[in-house]
């Protein structure tokens, strides 16, 4: 490929040539990290399944040894985002602590490129997906009037008549999967009870974006998020809340970084969770006793460093008992869904992969999993339909709603 056919490749190759190929981002176990790369675990392992191999390929696209073709796409749309192999990584720069390689912008990097350059290389489902986030302003293809069902009934704000502090922002995938669907309703009801000052914006609610990011459409998603920030900009809220990992790491990182930034601040469900909790604002009842393990969803914890706010919310929950698996807060393994990896080999390896996820919780006696993202949900109850018994996946809003319920 030409230099300017590579701008977003060239924009990150100083990450590219940071890395000393020593591997540790494929082959690092300890007794908390079991394995680093999903995806390399969960295929045959050939080295570009992981970060080295995608860099080197990198290396050899920017010097011209590797000519692009669609196995080579492929093998590019084949990583979850999930940035483990950037926390194992050892080059780390010892005056600001930041790290020297970042695989998953120089993967999002490639994957732009090729898009742009090439996008008959890519399989049909990205560019469905990209075609309904133009069509539909949301990514799965529904009609936009999904994104206001759940509201019937419950006689919420709307937030662009009604000025409030919090706009609660439900995301493209839970209206959009009966697994996840009951979160926006289950949210908002503990938002009520707990006298939050919150509004929605129902059928006119945008597509944040993140997807389209991550798959590479970086043009169509810059375009979005501006359009967005203006309009979040205007509605003269204080905070936005969301229920999604994906939102969440978009709107408080790619959203801030934009000019003119986004104005609100914004926080995931367990954030506010916890605050409210620690307020004292609802009260929980004792359900009857359940031993859980916490999945860390990539882009709230591992991405974003919110690791204890869940924790805190569980802890608060009577009957609960919370223990920890390995693989956890920074060291946690993908749900296998992030990056769009759901969309590849039709959602086999994605499949496999929140089974091994799942296989960790069964190992140290847990009777459920509980995430914080309707991504890792929907995945993660996939994988596990692949076992031979049921285990049960909960969303940490199923937990705090069904304590309320009963009170
Ligand atoms: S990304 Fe980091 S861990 Fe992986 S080969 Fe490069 S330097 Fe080593
Ligand atoms: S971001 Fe995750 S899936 Fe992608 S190469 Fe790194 S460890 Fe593997």
């Amino acid at each position: 490929m030409k230099s300017k056919e590579m701008r977003n490749l060239i924009e990150v190759s100083h990450f590219v040539y940071n890395c000393r190929k020593c591997g540790l981002c494929g082959n690092k176990t300890s007794g908390t990290v079991p394995y680093v790369c999903p995806v390399k675990e969960h295929t045959e392992g050939f080295e570009h399944f992981f970060s080295r191999g995608k860099i080197i390929i990198a290396q050899g696209m920017l010097e011209g040894e590797i000519t692009p073709s669609p196995e080579l796409a492929e093998i590019i749309y084949a990583c979850s985002l999930c940035g483990n192999c950037q926390t194992q990584c050892a080059m780390i720069d010892n005056h600001t602590g930041l790290p020297l390689v970042d695989p998953p912008q120089v993967v999002e990097a490639m994957r732009a490129d090729l898009l742009r350059e090439h996008p008959e290389w890519i399989d049909q489902e990205y560019l469905a997906m990209l075609n309904s986030a133009k069509q539909y302003d949301n990514p799965w293809g529904m009609p936009r009037t999904n994104k206001e069902k759940w509201m019937k009934g419950l006689s919420l704000r709307d937030a662009k008549k009604e000025p409030s502090e919090v706009l609660l922002f439900i995301g493209c995938t839970i209206p959009s999967n009966p697994v996840v669907s009951p979160l926006a309703q289950k949210a908002a009801t503990i938002l009520k009870l707990a006298k939050v000052d919150f509004a929605v914006l129902g059928k006119n609610e945008p597509c944040c974006a993140s997807v389209l990011k991550k798959v590479g459409s970086f043009d169509l998603a810059q375009e979005m998020m501006q359009k967005n920030i203006d309009s979040f900009n205007a509605l003269g809220i204080s905070s936005i809340v969301t229920l999604c990992s994906g939102c969440y790491h978009t709107l408080k990182k790619d959203y801030k970084k934009s000019y003119p930034p986004l104005i609100p601040n914004v926080y995931h469900i367990v954030e506010l969770l916890a605050s409210l909790i620690k307020k004292g604002k609802f009260n929980l009842c004792k359900k009857k006793p359940l031993k859980v393990t916490y999945h860390d969803p990539c882009h709230l914890g591992r991405h974003m460093g919110i690791f204890d706010p869940p924790r805190d919310v569980l802890a608060a929950l009577p009957g609960v008992e919370m223990v920890e698996r390995i693989a956890t807060r920074e060291n946690t393994i993908c749900c296998g869904a992030g990056g769009g990896l759901r969309l590849f080999e039709e959602g086999r390896l994605a499949e496999r992969i929140g089974e091994a996820s799942l296989q960790m919780a069964i190992d140290i006696g847990a009777e459920a999993l509980v995430t914080a993202c309707p991504f890792c949900e929907i995945n993660l109850n996939a994988g596990a339909k692949r076992l031979d018994f049921p285990f049960p996946v909960y969303d940490i809003i199923d937990l705090v709603e069904e304590g309320l319920s009963t009170t």
